[in-house]
């Protein structure tokens, strides 16, 4: 299944994978002038006149020469698509990016094209990895970018590992009461406001497919047995290095019985109240996840 407007999730991109290796062919695209450059500072977009930066020409050289990092994006509209991390103190960064301020992209993400908050979000989580993976996990030795940014390689001479970027899966899931009525499972989390109440979410662990994942955290956090566990659609969530996994369940039973400790409080929902809550704002989780979406697609609103 997917879901039309799913945020962060459909890159406009080639991503090129087949080319990166090829040294010649990434410097040939650092050398185009039609190249745009995603500056970014610390996980933030940089913004000039409420938007975020793309810079192309020489400002884009210019960002990209100054940038700690940069990695090839993949090519939109044929013309390739770079970002690059300013990771020094963040005035130099709006300096070089001739931006005015810094933001969080997902505060962002409201105001963009699907495409363009996609974009961002790749970034942002291939730039975060860089800066998580500086060094080799297995000598210590520092590690090295290498195929345009989709790779480091371990420069110990013994040892020359090769590290590839890392997601972290996670699934959330619209579970549904036995019975003739139609209702569905939500939860308030600890430390949520009283009246939000959101899908049931983890991530996976090793060792455990995500059907198995799904069926260990209702069962653990909410204390319900599902039977039935069906894939509904994914979504890419790069804050910083998700995967969100969407499924819907059935459960065997109606006794819930929460954990107390990440949940504080599980119900079972009529699509009547779901609507409401839905109707009345982001009392069910954020508006930009999958779990969302699994929500309305539910209450029938989409
Ligand atoms: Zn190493």
């Amino acid at each position: 299944m997917t879901f039309e407007g799913l945020s962060y999730t459909h890159t406009p991109h080639d991503r090129a994978g087949n080319r990166r290796d090829d040294q010649e062919w990434v410097e040939a695209q650092s050398a185009r002038p039609d190249a745009r450059v995603v500056p970014m500072w610390r996980d933030r977009c940089l913004v000039r006149d409420g938007r975020p930066v793309v810079l192309n020409g020489a400002a884009g050289a210019a960002v990209r020469a100054a940038a700690g990092q940069t990695v090839l994006l993949g090519l939109a509209d044929g013309a390739p698509v770079f970002a690059a991390d300013l990771d020094g103190p963040e005035e130099a960064a709006l300096s070089s990016a001739e931006a005015e301020s810094s933001a969080d992209m997902r505060s962002l993400a409201a105001l963009l094209p699907h495409a363009e908050a996609a974009t961002l979000a790749y970034a942002r989580g291939l730039l975060y990895w860089h800066r998580q993976t500086r060094f080799c996990g297995s000598c210590g030795s520092a590690a090295r970018s290498t195929a345009a940014g989709h790779l480091r390689e371990c420069t110990g001479p013994d040892c020359a590992r090769q590290l590839f970027p890392r997601i972290e899966p996670a699934v959330i899931v619209l579970v549904e009461a036995p019975g003739p009525e139609p209702r569905c499972l939500l939860a308030r989390h600890r430390g949520a406001r009283a009246d939000r109440f959101a899908l049931i979410a983890g991530f996976v662990e090793i060792g455990e497919s995500l059907e198995g994942a799904v069926r260990r955290e209702v069962a653990e956090e909410a204390g319900v047995d599902v039977g039935e566990v069906a894939y509904r659609g994914s979504q890419a969530w790069p804050f910083p290095a998700g995967l969100m996994v969407g499924f819907g369940a059935q459960a065997v039973g109606e006794t819930i019985a929460v954990d107390g400790e990440e949940l504080v409080e599980a119900r079972w929902f009529t699509r009547a109240e779901v609507r409401e809550r839905l109707a009345a704002g982001p009392g069910s989780g954020p508006v930009d996840s999958i779990g969302g979406h699994l929500l309305r697609a539910w209450a029938g609103e989409r």
